[in-house]
């Protein structure tokens, strides 16, 4: 089989996610593919390592509806049901993996900036995916 029969679009929600996502949108109408669309938020008690005792529940809501209504925006705009919607929680490196194992998924896509330097010593959430992916990757350039 030459085509993709099940994408997976990963999205930041930054202003570059609707450049990569109509790169998938294109992709899967070509391929007769079902696009599935995710979004890993990522708790904020990963950045603040539990050191500090903060409550970070309210504000940890607060991103969690924004980001639910984003992905919303993004899927009505490109006629995603919402069953291809996905929102969860964790690493995104690690939960994208996992959402292309259990689809499972045949082409997942990303967003790339092409670092330089320290950036890419360091890696970016594109390598993350690359790294350890069961099926194909695609990294959009933008920006
Ligand atoms: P970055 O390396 O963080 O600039 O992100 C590059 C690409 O990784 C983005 O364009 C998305 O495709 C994906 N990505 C980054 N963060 C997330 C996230 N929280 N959820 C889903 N995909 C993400």
């Amino acid at each position: 089989m030459g085509v993709y029969q099940t994408i997976l679009l990963a999205v930041d929600l930054s202003d570059e996610a609707d450049q990569v996502a109509a790169r998938a949108a294109g992709l899967a109408a070509a391929h007769g593919a079902q696009l599935h669309v995710a979004h890993v938020i990522e708790p904020l008690s990963f950045a603040y390592g539990g050191d500090i005792p903060i409550d970070f529940s309210t504000i940890q809501e607060e991103i969690q509806k924004q980001a639910e209504n984003q992905l919303q925006g993004l899927c009505s705009r490109l006629n995603i049901p919402a069953a291809r919607l996905h929102l969860v929680m964790g690493r995104p490196e690690n939960e994208i993996h996992a959402l292309a194992k259990s689809l499972p998924a045949d082409l997942i896509v990303v967003g790339s900036h092409g670092r330089h330097g320290l950036a890419l010593l360091l890696g970016s959430t594109a390598n993350g995916v690359l790294h350890g992916a069961t099926c194909d990757v695609l990294a959009v350039r933008v920006g």
